[in-house]
């Protein structure tokens, strides 16, 4: 096929989706190349923004994340260009009015993004358009994994690991966007840019902005890299000092986390696995383990599990996720979400996430077995979406698959004993005060009581000025009774499987690839089993005491 853009100017449109930074970002760079103008762009549907079941606290950070882009852009002499529609309406008039000839975008791996990009690609194809995107959003080439283990998505974290091992260390982040990677391209920007394509603001998109307090997470680029520096300091810190130790402080949001940077991609996963490598190099003279990544690695593994399964977020239809009766109950779900269980640590979890966008490791656990096989016995897909709507991490891929996880629901987890909410609460908030702040109802409780505030006697209750039943819920469920009966259906559960799952024939997959077939080795998700590697542990210490 002959390259009918070659003897023309290029004219360069980067579509940003996730990936809203300027370092390693390859199809951007990729359109600049030779290009005589560029216009970076971000679509935002306004009439789905304020429908969307997306809390107002992503959209910030999104927003936020817009803004640090525009100001970048702007110190390069170019500007970001929000277009309000949908990007198959919007698009070709963009193209028409600018006379694109190139169009760049981050490749997307999840089944949604692959499935609009391809369409994308097709217009471009009719419309004479050049299209260029790079893998930046994962540490590998996906597919480069998937063909490493024969055609499948790794299913355990261990095979995950042999097979990492065998590509070796992912590509490096590049450099960030300068004068010089632009050369001689500029971006046409007309006087009326802001009313036309400015950043919008959230009362623009219909949000209520008057009880909003100001944000936890601040959204860009520019922020990512500060906590990425402090984040590796930190680690150094640790690395050459200290063991690190859960402890109450680590519930709370941190200014070293990274997460949601991750998510919207203003931090390139590459730049912190290399960063990571170098900082483990000049501390410890020697190679990094795997285990140095374990957490990257994490996000990874779901992601290449997720990549070629358009039904990885739902229970029927997906060939990897053990069909469990799961209850329906909108009412306890609802009080689930609220943070209204009655149990003070789960209600405060769920509270932080509400008000702030972010839980630790541990917190997800917590609630997330609370909702599943713990107590509620509702399906894990509930809990996935009303993570996906307040959780500023939430990305489909590793939403969905650590819900699975933790509900036993694939990845080989069996876990039959579950969290206590009251012990649990105890061990991670001894003193009570994360529950405090977060439901200061309960502020006046002493420490023997507040895990468990309807044990208090009535005059203490009185005292509190918080009497349980009525200025804060009863425990919506007796937790020994309804954990031992989960814990049997659960059993009941995997024994159904096993007698009708023949031999290599999974019941779990009649389509697709039988998971039993592949290792069935019970990998721990718990990250703080790298013993040898104190370096590369989260916060997180060994949970398996807080099983009842
Ligand atoms: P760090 O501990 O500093 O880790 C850095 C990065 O590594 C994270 O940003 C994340 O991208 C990745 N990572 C860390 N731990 C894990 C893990 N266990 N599994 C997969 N990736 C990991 N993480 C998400 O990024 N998005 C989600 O939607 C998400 N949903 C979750 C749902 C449940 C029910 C549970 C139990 C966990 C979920 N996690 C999710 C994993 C994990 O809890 C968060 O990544 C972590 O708490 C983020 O905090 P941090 O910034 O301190 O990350
Ligand atoms: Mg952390």
């Amino acid at each position: 096929m002959t390259n009918i853009t070659q003897d023309r100017e290029r004219h360069t449109v980067h579509w940003f989706r996730k990936g809203l930074r300027l370092h390693d970002n390859p199809s951007l760079r990729a359109g600049l190349v030779g290009a005589t103008t560029y216009r970076c762009i971000f679509i935002l549907d306004p009439w789905f923004a304020g429908s969307s079941n997306v809390g107002i606290n992503k959209w910030r950070f999104l927003l936020q994340c817009l803004e640090d882009l525009d100001n970048s852009l702007h110190k390069l002499g170019s500007r970001l260009f929000v277009i309000r529609g949908q990007p198959t309406d919007a698009l070709p008039k963009l193209f028409k009015e600018w006379g694109t000839t190139s169009f760049t975008f981050e490749y997307d791996p999840e089944p949604f993004g692959k499935h609009r990009d391809k369409h994308i690609k097709e217009m471009c194809a009719d419309l004479g358009i050049s299209v260029s995107s790079h893998v930046s959003h994962t540490l590998y080439d996906l597919e480069a994994i998937i063909t490493r283990n024969n055609g499948h998505s790794p299913l355990t974290y261990h095979r995950f690991q042999d097979v990492i091992a065998s590509l070796g260390p992912p590509p490096e982040a590049l450099d960030g966007i300068d004068d010089k990677v632009i050369g001689n391209a500029y971006t046409p920007i007309c006087d009326d840019h802001n009313d036309k394509y400015g950043v919008p603001t959230l009362e623009e998109l219909g949000f209520e902005t008057e009880d909003l307090g100001s944000p936890t997470w601040q959204g860009g680029e520019t922020e990512a890299l500060a906590r990425l520096e402090r984040h590796l300091q930190r680690k150094a810190w640790v690395a050459s000092f200290a063991k690190p130790k859960m402890s109450p402080q680590s519930l709370l949001a941190s200014p070293c986390g990274l997460s949601p940077y991750l998510r919207f991609g203003c931090l390139s996963t590459r730049n912190f696995y290399h960063r990571l490598t170098r900082l483990y190099v000049s501390i410890k003279k020697a190679d990094p383990p795997l285990s140095l990544h374990g957490q990257l690695l994490w996000r990874e593994f779901f992601y290449c599990a997720a990549t070629n399964n358009a039904n990885f977020d739902r229970m029927e239809g997906n060939p990897i996720c053990v069909q469990i009766p799961w209850d329906k109950n909108p009412q306890a779900l609802a009080k689930w979400a609220s943070g209204q269980t009655g149990f003070p640590w789960i209600d405060a979890i769920m509270i932080q996430l509400r008000e702030e966008g972010w839980i630790h490791h541990l917190s997800r656990h917590a609630v997330a077995c609370f909702l599943t096989r713990g107590d509620l016995w509702l399906s894990w897909e509930e809990g996935m979406k009303v993570f996906e709507e307040l959780l500023l991490d939430a990305d489909w891929s590793v939403n969905a698959g650590s819900w699975m996880w933790h509900s036993n629901s694939s990845f080989f987890q069996q876990f039959f004993s579950c969290y206590c909410p009251v012990r649990f609460g105890r061990k991670a908030d001894p003193n009570g005060d994360f529950i405090r702040k977060y439901l200061p109802v309960l502020r006046y409780y002493p420490r023997a009581h507040i895990h468990e505030p309807w044990t208090a006697p009535e005059n203490v209750q009185k005292a509190c000025k918080c009497v349980i039943g009525k200025d804060y819920p009863l425990p919506m469920v007796h937790h020994p009774t309804v954990a031992s009966i989960n814990s049997e259906r659960m059993k009941q559960v995997y024994i159904q499987l096993k007698k009708y799952r023949g031999p290599g024939n999974g019941l779990v997959s009649p389509n697709g690839p039988n998971i039993y077939n592949q290792r069935p080795k019970c990998d721990r998700y718990d990250l703080s089993s790298n013993k040898e590697n104190v370096y590369a542990m989260n916060d997180d210490e060994n949970s398996d005491n807080l099983f009842k």
